[in-house]
This record gives structure tokens, C-alpha cells and sequence, in this order.
């Protein structure tokens, strides 16, 4: 947008949930439950997860105190926006039997959704979206639910201040900087005498908004100290991923013994891709009630660590653990680019921190690169 950055100070920041209220959007944003931080509706400020930080390590999740105030003083949660672009369960149609067993008034559920305001987006769950938003509507049958659901959402990212021991933004050039997808961009800076946010503008909605809440222009101090948070946590990256050749490098190594290796870790439980913002695996299940003369259809997550995910006539294609990681870890680095034209990853370090044994994507893809020279299963 070009519109100089503002200041908007942490005491009027009620003020800014006020406004999109007054916009009637329902806003959801982070907020602590069962020990995590969720994302969910929130009223108020102090719905958010106010002086907490996340600890995070390969299978390890832990909630901390920080010695702050930060509204968002946290990296990345187990959930993420696809809750809202393609939620876990919904159904697709409701219907009756007749008495000669034929289904009849076949009725499908409203597609209108509430009027949401994201607030604390990430720069990597920025991209999710937008690589979620391309599989979903990207072809010749565009999900118009999904459509429905998120096409009016009003975007206020917040940059990262900390980066989670698990993150690899920057290896996969999708943070912690967000530079657009949104209606407003924050970065929360405290020190010992001010707690404010430095707020860029990225679309016309975006400065209406702010126009309605109490601010002022950014100053060449205020800006250098953002720059400062987000050179910060750019340097705190938990882990990285070399992607040189990524493509080629995993379809040259589709029979690395690695596979059997980390075959023998894995629970195939199928946590790694309920947590990832852009696994969209689904499946369809048809329920009737007690009586028989009521259908529906659901529509439900999935996981390609199921054995029935590859169920076809004569049984599943991907049978073993092995075939099974294989399968997620090179669709996600490797046939993502053919199928969608960019990599399924965004860095975010959910799969990693978990998965319950600690499985971590960066290290199974150091171990083959490392290894190369072995078999080259396209020869
Ligand atoms: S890699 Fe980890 S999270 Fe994924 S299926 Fe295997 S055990 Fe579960
Ligand atoms: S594969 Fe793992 S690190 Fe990559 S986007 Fe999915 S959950 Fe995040």
C-alpha cells in the first residue's frame, strides 16, 4: 500500500477489536486452552495469551511465563487457520429415503459463514492459506464452501517476535516477515518503557480500520525497532532446510534405506498432517439415523498415514509405514511443485513438535542428502 507505517500503543489496542466490531466481524485470534494456545472467537484483550510464550522441541509442547507483558510474545500453536478454510468435519449434503429406498429432497447445507477477522496471523500461515486456497479453489471444481467460508476475511497479521525452537520460516522463504495477504501487519515492541505496535497497512480496509482507532505516524526510531524484532527472531531459527534441488534430490532417493530407518519410528498416527496448515487430505463417510430415512454425508479429515487413504479395489497401494512417510514427506517437498507449482511446506515446525516420538522432517531430509550416491530408484 505505500502507507506510512503507525503506531498504534498497546493501551488502545481494545480499541482496534472494538472497531472490527463495530465492522461486525467475528473476531478469532490466539487464546489459551487445554495447555496450548488455541485459535478461537475472542471479545477482548485479555483474551489473549498475555504474558505466555510456547516452548518448543521435537515432541515437546510446553506453555512458559515470559517476563512481559506480550500480547503475542509466542511462535505457532497446533492449530492453524485450515480449521476455518477446511474444517475437520462438515457436512456435505442431509437427505431422505423413501419407501422404495430412493433418496429424496436432497438439501445441502448453507455455505454462509460469519464475517471473520483473523487476527495474529503468521507470515508462514500466511502462505499456508494461500497455498491451501490455491489446491481448494485453484481447479475445475473449486471447493465454493471454502469460498464462502474465508473470501471476506480481514487479515491482521502480527510478525513473529519469537521464533519456536521447531521453526524453518526462513529456509522455506515464507517468514517471519509477513509482506502481504494482509489488511494490517503488526510488530509488538516492548522494552523498559513502552509497549506498542508498529502497524503497516496492506490494503484500503486496512487504513479504514485504523483511521477509526487512536495512532500516530512511526517515527525512524519506532521503525528501526521493529526491524530490530524481526532481525531478532530471523536469527533464532530453531532449525533449517536445505531445499537446493529438494525435487529432484527426494525423486532420486525414493528406495533410501532412511525410509525403512524412520519406518521404524513412526506411529503412522497421523498427527504430523492434522497439524500442518496445508495438508487437505480428506475423506467422504454416509451416516443414517437410527430409522434408516435420514442420510447425510460428511466430510471429514483424513491422513495418507491411514491404510484406507490408499484403499483401492485389491487393497491399499501404501501398505507398509514406510510407504506411508515416503509418500507425505516427498508430496510435500517434492511432487507438491508438480502438482501446485510450489513446495507443500511452509516451515512452521507443527509436524515436528507433534509428532509423539519426535520425528523431525528437517533431519529425515539432511540424512538422505547427506547419503547421496545411494540408489537412485529412477535408473
Ligand atoms: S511422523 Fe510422527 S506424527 Fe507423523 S505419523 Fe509418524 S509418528 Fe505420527
Ligand atoms: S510439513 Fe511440517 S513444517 Fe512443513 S508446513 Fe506442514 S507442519 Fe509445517
Amino acid at each position: 500500500m505505500g502507507d506510512t507505517p503507525a503506531v498504534l500503543r498497546r493501551s488502545d489496542f481494545d480499541a482496534l477489536l472494538q472497531a472490527l466490531r463495530r465492522r461486525d466481524y467475528t473476531i478469532v485470534g490466539p487464546t489459551i486452552r487445554d495447555g496450548a494456545i488455541v485459535y478461537d472467537e475472542i471479545e477482548q484483550t485479555t483474551d489473549l495469551p498475555i504474558g505466555w510464550t510456547d516452548e518448543q522441541e521435537a515432541g515437546r509442547y510446553r506453555l512458559a511465563r515470559r517476563t512481559d507483558d506480550a500480547l503475542f510474545g509466542y511462535a505457532v500453536g497446533p492449530q492453524s487457520w485450515k480449521q476455518y478454510q477446511l474444517p475437520a468435519e462438515v457436512t456435505v449434503w442431509r437427505a431422505r429415503v423413501d419407501e422404495r429406498g430412493a433418496l429424496t429432497r436432497v438439501q445441502l447445507p448453507e455455505t454462509s459463514s460469519p464475517r471473520y477477522a483473523f487476527l495474529g496471523a503468521r507470515s508462514c500461515e500466511l502462505h499456508a492459506m494461500g497455498i491451501l486456497d490455491r489446491v481448494l479453489l485453484g481447479g475445475s471444481h473449486p471447493d465454493r464452501a471454502d469460498r464462502a467460508r474465508t473470501e471476506d476475511v480481514f487479515v491482521i497479521a502480527v510478525q513473529c517476535a519469537v521464533a519456536g525452537g521447531t521453526c524453518f520460516c526462513v529456509s522455506m522463504g515464507t517468514g517471519p516477515v509477513a509482506e502481504r495477504g494482509f489488511d494490517l501487519a503488526l510488530t509488538e515492541v516492548i522494552d523498559d518503557s513502552h509497549h506498542y505496535f508498529h502497524v503497516e497497512v496492506g490494503s484500503e480496509r486496512g487504513a479504514d480500520l485504523l483511521g477509526d482507532v487512536p495512532h500516530e505516524p512511526a517515527d525512524a526510531r519506532q521503525r528501526e525497532a521493529a526491524d530490530a524484532v524481526h532481525a531478532r527472531t530471523a536469527a533464532q531459527m530453531g532449525r533449517e532446510m536445505d531445499t537446493t534441488d529438494i525435487k529432484s534430490l527426494l525423486y532420486r532417493n525414493l528406495e533410501h534405506p532412511r525410509w525403512d530407518e524412520v519406518a521404524d519410528r513412526c506411529l503412522t498416527c497421523g498427527n504430523c498432517t492434522m497439524v500442518c496448515p496445508t495438508c487437505f487430505c480428506t475423506t467422504v463417510e454416509d451416516v443414517t439415523d437410527l430409522t434408516g430415512e435420514h442420510v447425510e454425508r460428511h466430510q471429514r479429515w483424513d491422513s495418507c498415514f491411514t491404510v484406507d487413504y490408499s484403499h483401492i479395489h485389491g487393497g491399499a497401494v501404501r501398505g507398509s509405514t514406510r510407504s506411508r512417510y515416503r509418500q507425505w514427506m516427498t508430496h510435500k517437498l517434492a511432487t507438491w511443485y508438480d502438482q501446485f507449482g510450489s513446495s507443500g511446506c511452509v516451515g512452521c515446525g507443527r509436524c515436528i513438535t507433534w509428532c509423539p516420538v519426535g520425528i523431525d522432517i528437517t533431519e529425515e531430509l539432511r540424512a538422505i542428502r547427506a547419503d547421496e550416491g545411494g540408489a537412485d530408484a529412477r535408473d
